[in-house]
């Protein structure tokens, strides 16, 4: 492999030591280890993409009792999927999922494709470290993984230089992983690299000193071994402003709009939003019967990978719509219906009490 890196223990040195330490340290008690099923798998590391192991379990037994099956899953309304994904973050995950499922049971005879990393990977959602981890812990198959846990580990154990997320220092990486990864065991080895990463070489704490490799670290021996991996070179986020109106009825109710199938919180439900205030008082005139504005509340922050949005909530309230909205619904604070609401929607209308909802009168 002309792009590896020298490997700093045979292969079968490698294994044998973190196979030992998997057996005394490792998880052998996560809910989609028993059964292990390419089904429960996949779904497991769809939801432990950017997310611990201790948020994604609670998610994953909620989701395997309402979707105990890929025909259950591919048979269902998206808004149940995004509801069991709310508060889980990167909805595309779950959109893909779902989508893949479905592709799974029309094209696949209600099964994932486990023939090979080729016919995983050319469903949505599954990229190539996923396809492994699925392949080498459903059927036993020979296939690496490169996580993020994978990803630090490696690069501090061969002092590798350079943001993994650069195509060459990845290549390098990939180079590393296949070479390390065994014929046998691999249910096992493929937790057990997860795990080293996730509870021993931790990003700001690894435990040098209980660590089988730490003889031949190079990381560790140049006695900074969180210098590695590097950083992605930063760039300042931009940051765009939205309006979000929380339109409240007599009854209390606030009105959702579902976002388009994708994009930013793609099929989830939201607040109507706005750029400017001139365009959602055109909204309010257009629509809503009697508004009165409230205060407008407090603005705040939500981050996303490319940009920061400042939202101002405007609280208003009105007798009822007189437009024709048809992607709506009046959502019921006290009684709320399952949705998968954007995260800091959700987190607005679980707060509705410190803004002001009661309206100013003369202000629509
Ligand atoms: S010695 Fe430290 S830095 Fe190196 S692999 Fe082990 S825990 Fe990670």
């Amino acid at each position: 492999m002309a792009d590896m890196p020298a490997p700093r223990l045979a292969a079968s040195e490698f294994q044998q030591r973190l196979l030992d330490w998997f057996d005394r340290y490792g998880r052998h008690d996560l809910p989609w280890q028993s059964p292990r099923s390419a089904y429960r798998v996949w779904v497991s590391e769809i939801m432990l993409q950017q997310t611990q192991v201790a948020t994604v379990i609670g998610y994953f037994e909620r989701f395997m009792a309402r979707f105990p099956t890929l025909e259950s899953l591919a048979k269902a309304p998206q808004d149940e999927v995004l509801h069991l994904w709310t508060g889980l973050g990167y909805y595309a995950r779950a959109r893909n999922l779902h989508k893949a499922a479905q592709v799974a049971w029309e094209e696949h005879n209600g099964e994932l494709p486990t023939e090979s990393i080729d016919t995983l990977v050319a469903l949505p959602g599954i990229g190539r470290s996923t396809a492994g981890a699925i392949l080498a812990q459903s059927t036993g198959q020979r296939a690496a993984i490169l996580d993020g846990n994978v990803k630090r580990s490696l690069t501090r154990l061969h002092a590798l230089p350079g943001w993994p997320g650069k195509p060459d220092v990845e290549r390098k990486l990939w180079a590393l992983a296949e070479y390390y990864t065994p014929a046998e065991r691999l249910a096992d080895y493929t937790q057990a690299m997860m795990d080293f990463g996730a509870t021993l070489c931790k990003r700001s704490k690894p435990d040098c000193l209980s660590c089988p490799f730490n003889d031949v670290c190079l990381a560790y021996a140049q006695g900074e071994p969180k210098r590695y991996p590097e950083s992605k070179p930063k760039k300042a986020l931009p940051t765009r402003q939205t309006i979000m109106l929380m339109l409240r009825d007599p009854e209390g109710r606030i009105w959702l709009e579902k976002r388009p199938p994708s994009g930013l919180w793609g099929g989830l439900w939201s607040l109507p939003q706005f750029e400017k205030h001139s365009e959602l008082n055109d909204w309010l005139e257009d629509n809503a019967v009697n508004p009165k504005r409230g205060t407008t509340a407090p603005s705040f922050y939500h981050t996303f990978s490319h940009f920061r949005l400042e939202i101002t909530p405007q609280p208003v309230s009105c007798d009822r719509l007189g437009g024709v909205r048809e992607s709506g619904v009046w959502y019921d604070v006290n009684h709320p219906p399952e949705l998968g609401l954007a995260a800091p929607v959700k987190a607005l209308l679980s707060q509705l009490t410190p803004f002001s909802l009661n309206p100013t009168p003369g202000h629509a």
